[in-house]
């Protein structure tokens, strides 16, 4: 069968032949891979800035975005069935003892960084006709979704997120007024994300750099939020213009921008940082409002990375309520789907929204 790998000594990227599965034993199970998404963790990947190979091989499949069909099931196979469609999560736990968030079955929050993360860190990834897996890491999409279920992974982002800014936001215990979200970004981490926060009922705002013309900007529309080009409001003025933020959800990866929309956060404000950035020039902050504002107005700045099957399981049920509310817009999200020959052209270069690899079509059953 083929698969997508990247081998980062030789600096190559390129299809390989490798031999098919064995049978499934216990609780493994075999899947057939439909769809993979391409996002900026493989591009920098293919371009050997991150990621490792599993421990022994010259190389790493790539892919982490997936979808698949479940071909067979091991005897012990408990929580998917033959014909299911299932999205993979990405994060595999670490072995240590003491770790205890990986005991519990929460490796987004390993402590050790002894994970491995398919696709990305020491494991294959999803970017193959087949693949085994272990039951507990797949959770089961419904057959309607078919066409979209590819956007799980990166919605589980989003997902995560707001589990964790709702545990946060316990800290408020009266009836809140209809909030205001804003995500920095549109990008398919943005747009997923402006998403979620429409059907989580919040006045959602997208701020990008692109014009209120643009294709992402109709995108952001069609998805309920409404979008403010940077060209237009620069992010300094986005509070006097527009008012203030309860949310902020950062997705663009430029520390200068993450912080400089502090400034658009209101009091009691969350703002949530998604993105990783590049190592680059220092860009200087002003500490001191800094400091004064997240006293003064209680606000809550936190990271995120990942996410767990519950995350998953939320991405998936958003998926459905956007393709209730807004096809179309959701629909968009996938900019083309590409034989996995195209795979290495679009590892290697930037374009679209979502370009997604298709390996095979989803079956009857
Ligand atoms: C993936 C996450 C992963 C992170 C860091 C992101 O692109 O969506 O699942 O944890 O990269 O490797």
């Amino acid at each position: 069968m083929r698969a997508l790998a990247v081998f980062p000594k030789a600096r190559q990227v390129r299809i390989i032949d490798r031999p098919d599965p064995e049978p499934v034993t216990g609780s493994q199970v075999l899947l057939r891979i439909l769809d993979v998404g391409i996002c900026g963790t493989d591009r920098e990947i293919g371009a050997f800035h991150y990621g490792a190979p599993p421990a022994g091989s010259d190389h790493l499949i790539l892919g982490h975005e997936a979808l698949g069909e479940v071909v067979e099931t091991g005897p012990d196979a408990t929580v998917v069935h033959k014909g299911d469609l299932v999205v993979p999560t990405v994060r595999r736990p670490c072995p240590h003892r003491h770790c205890a968030p990986c005991r519990a079955h929460r490796q987004d929050f390993c402590v050790t960084g002894d994970f491995t993360e398919r696709g990305i860190k020491e494991a294959h990834g999803f970017l193959q006709e087949y693949v085994v897996e272990e039951d507990e890491y797949l959770v089961p999409a419904h057959r309607k979704l078919a066409e979209v279920a590819v956007l799980t992974e990166p919605l589980s982002i989003a997902a995560k997120a707001a589990e964790q800014g709702t545990a946060i936001q316990q800290r408020l215990p009266w009836v809140h007024p209809r909030g205001r979200g804003l995500v920095l970004g549109a990008g398919p981490v943005g747009l997923l994300g402006a998403m979620s926060m429409v059907v989580r009922h919040l006045d959602t705002f997208v701020y990008s750099l692109e014009p209120a013309t643009g294709v992402r900007a109709r995108i952001a529309r069609d998805l309920g939020a409404t979008y403010v080009s940077g060209a237009e409001v620069p992010l300094g003025e986005f509070a006097r213009r527009i008012g203030s933020m309860d949310v902020i959800y950062e997705a663009v990866g430029i520390a200068s921008v993450g912080f400089d929309a502090l400034g658009a956060l209101g009091p009691n404000g969350l703002l949530v940082f998604t993105g990783v950035p590049a190592p680059g020039k220092p860009h200087p902050v002003d500490t001191g409002t800094l400091m004064r504002d997240l006293v003064l107005k209680n606000q809550v700045v936190f990271g995120t990375v990942n996410a767990s099957r519950s995350a998953y399981e939320t991405a998936l049920s958003e998926l459905e309520q956007g393709m209730f509310l807004f096809p179309e817009g959701v629909r968009s999200l996938i900019t083309q789907r590409h034989p996995l020959e195209e795979a290495p052209a679009l590892i290697a270069a930037r374009g679209g929204i979502k370009q997604v690899v298709h390996l095979a079509d989803a079956g009857r059953s």
